[in-house]
């Protein structure tokens, strides 16, 4: 990335979280005392860590140091496309594709299970080992040019079979069978990332504290007063909110066509691929998902972005009991069911 690019990218994300911290705060009408800190060095977006406890400034500051401490090694492990000294990471595992297992850190042998476990409930519609195809989106999105041909989508999706991540976890190894095979967490590895350091900030003793990395939501506790935290839902074309949601204990994700993309002969090419027409998915403009886990929401947001509204609907109420609302916009407006 040039540096014009990353200063463009961080004033976006800046503008982006300002908007977040003001719906943040709407509904708190005995105001307490709120401490916010923003960091802008991990998954490329911004973070910001909330309190809204009455905590001192020493323990606040504490607080953040051990979320942001947790932040920079999911930041490490989940990456995949650079790699850190003295660590194995997702970049790792990708290298050695067909050469040999690499021993890592727990976290990311969690994420993968987690990861499996969400493609098998949601019959492949959010599938990490599709990097193969998402690699190739990704450089003609990066090179702002051309439309990736269904050929070269459909020979790379030979290569995609999660099956083939074999994963030892006595032996805490991960292995790539397909030499052609990648992995992409850019669907879940926030999430993940956030439940991993919301349990760090519990374990510290933290209540009453929201986490915002790039728009993905995690509420610990409530406020104060028990009044919940109120987000908006950003609306693609840049509005008003069309929809608020109400978090305590819990997070809100969402997946959407407006946030990477570029346009070619006026269509619009985004970053959320359809496993099956491997194309970008076109049913829904954004979904927003809000359960007990940061994880969940942010790999069923993705996934739910595939689906039409019945099937998705159906398959929450089936599989995903940790799921409490969705909220759809699409050309059809605004559509939100509760589970
Ligand atoms: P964001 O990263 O903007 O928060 P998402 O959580 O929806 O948005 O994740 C989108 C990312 O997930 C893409 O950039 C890509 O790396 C990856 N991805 C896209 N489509 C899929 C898919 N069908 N299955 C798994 N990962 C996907
Ligand atoms: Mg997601």
């Amino acid at each position: 990335m040039t540096a014009f690019k990353r200063l463009f990218t961080a004033l976006l994300l800046l503008s982006i979280s300002i908007a977040s911290l003001v719906s943040c705060d709407l509904g708190a009408h005995t105001a307490p005392e709120r401490k916010s800190r923003v960091t802008y060095d991990y998954f490329d977006t911004v973070a910001t860590l909330y309190s809204f406890s009455g905590d001192s400034d020493e323990e606040f500051g504490a607080n953040f140091a051990a979320f942001e401490a947790e932040l920079s090694t999911c930041h490490e492990l989940f990456d995949i496309y650079n790699e850190y000294d003295n660590l194995n990471n997702a970049a790792t595992v990708n290298k050695n594709a067909g050469i040999s297992p690499v021993k890592v850190d727990k976290r990311l042998i969690d994420l993968l299970l987690f990861s499996k476990e969400m493609y098998e409930k949601t019959d492949g519609a959010v599938n990490v080992a599709m990097g193969a195809v998402l690699e190739i989106w990704h450089s003609y999105r990066e090179a702002r040019t051309g439309v990736p041909t269904k050929e070269e989508l459909k020979a790379a999706s030979e290569h995609c079979d999660i099956n083939k991540v074999i994963i030892d976890k006595p032996a805490s190894t991960v292995y790539l069978s397909d030499p052609e095979m990648s992995l992409d967490l850019g669907a879940l590895a926030k999430g993940f990332a956030i439940d991993l350091a919301a349990d760090v900030l519990r374990s510290r003793g933290a209540d009453s504290y929201a986490i915002d990395v790039g728009g993905n939501l995690f509420a610990i506790g409530a406020k104060p007063d028990g009044a919940a935290f109120k987000t908006g839902i950003e609306d693609p074309d840049g509005g008003d909110y069309p929809a608020y949601v109400d978090v305590r204990d819990g997070s809100v994700a969402t997946s959407g066509d407006y946030q990477r993309f570029y346009t070619v002969d006026g269509v619009r090419y985004h970053h959320i691929i359809n496993p099956v027409t491997l194309y970008p998915a076109t049913l829904h403009r954004s979904v927003s998902v809000y359960s007990s886990s940061a994880a969940v929401s942010d790999a069923l947001s993705t996934a739910l972005f595939n689906l039409d509204r019945a099937s998705g609907e159906a398959l929450i109420r089936e599989a995903f009991p940790e799921v409490r609302e969705v909220i759809y916009v699409g050309t059809y407006g605004v559509m939100r069911f509760t589970a």
